[in-house]
């Protein structure tokens, strides 16, 4: 439920607002617009009918209006403007430009992390990836180096200035990642993890939530919601792929879900090419069709060696055909800003 408050509306009247709101046991969350404020109001739905009634009772209160659809606090209802992420240094994610996340799949060494941070640097990327508690498929595969490959990503951060994206699997690693990260990665297996999405949501960190392997669109947005609904509505998705019948992919990348997911929530989208497909040389293609297709960014797996990664070598770019990648995305991204911006032109005049 949001309550729109009058466009004469004074501090005054907003903390009256806010007082009987959380009197009747909700939690709010003021939104201040250009024009008016508005107050979301978050809580159990059941009892949300004798709160409607006595917001409508005050005169500083145009209208209450009920979220009926299952999704609140991402939907453009919530939130009539997109959601941009500020990382700092002008690194920003959903507003005009498409950020690109690049980086091994694993931090490996401190040789091969530095190496790769300063190849993705060179192509352009903001942000640099690189798992460090890996969520392998096998318990016999490379697990990830914990604690010091966080270190190995912020020695990287101090070197390059580029921002980094690690994976968080587990509770009690909030700490210790945090310490470290720029952006919390909930990978596509613990999409469902309702725990961890709950104690994420209680943080400050900005948290990508990529979709499950097996997600529908509602069950993503609905775990984006876990995050928000505690506080934290610092919350970016990733399509990776879902499992289909195929095999000649490691999973079928689902590209229709960008705009889609667009048109239902202000969050933004990122594209995960690499996962997405399994395969380095369906990389590039698909991450321009991402590009055209209007994602906010792309994260993709670099890597000096690929043949030698200790994990998702067959996905990972050399580092030419990354610099080449980056050129071919620039220019797509470039047209598709000047036919949106033309296209507002003609839609205003
Ligand atoms: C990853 O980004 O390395 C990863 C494990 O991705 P996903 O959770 O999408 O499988
Ligand atoms: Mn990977």
């Amino acid at each position: 439920m949001i309550a729109v408050l009058k466009r004469n509306a004074g501090q005054e009247d907003k903390e009256k607002v806010i007082r009987v709101i959380k009197e009747e046991n909700f939690d709010v969350h003021p939104i201040q617009g250009v024009e008016k404020t508005i107050i979301g109001v978050l809580g159990n739905q059941n009892n949300r009918t004798k709160l409607k009634e006595k917001l409508m009772t005050m005169s500083c209160v145009e209208k209450v209006v009920l979220i009926l659809d299952p999704y609140k606090l991402t939907s453009w209802n919530f939130k009539q403007e997109k959601t941009v992420i500020d990382l700092g240094d002008d690194v920003k994610i959903g507003g005009s430009e498409l950020t690109i996340m690049a980086g091994p799949c694993s931090v490996e060494s401190r040789e091969q992390l530095l190496k790769t941070a300063e190849i993705v640097k060179t192509g352009g990327a903001k942000i640099l990836r690189g798992g460090a508690f890996k969520p392998r498929t096998s318990p016999y595969s490379f697990q990830g180096l914990g604690e010091e490959g966080l270190k190995i990503l912020s020695e990287a951060r101090e070197k390059t200035g580029l921002k980094i994206i690690t994976e968080l699997m587990d509770i009690e690693h909030i700490d210790v990642v945090c310490q470290y990260t720029d952006i919390i990665q909930i990978g596509a297996r613990n999409m469902q993890n309702y725990s961890l999405l709950k104690e994420i949501g209680k943080l400050n960190k900005p948290v990508m939530l990529k979709r499950g392997m097996a997600a529908t669109i509602k069950e993503w947005l609905l775990a984006a919601e876990y995050i928000m609904n505690e506080g934290n509505h610092n919350v970016i998705l990733c399509e990776r792929g879902v499992r289909t019948f195929g095999e000649e992919t490691r999973n079928t990348m689902d590209l229709s879900s960008i705009p889609l997911v667009q048109q239902l929530s202000h969050l933004p989208v990122i594209a995960d090419p690499s996962h997405g497909t399994g395969r380095w040389e369906l990389v590039t293609p698909v991450a321009r069709a991402a590009a055209a297709v209007g994602a906010d960014g792309i994260m993709v797996e670099v890597h000096p060696e690929p043949e030698n990664a200790l994990s998702d070598g067959p996905q990972s770019l050399k580092p030419e055909k990354y610099y080449s990648m980056m050129v071919e995305i620039a220019a797509i991204s470039k047209t598709l800003y000047s036919f949106e911006s033309s296209e507002k032109k003609i839609a205003y005049v």
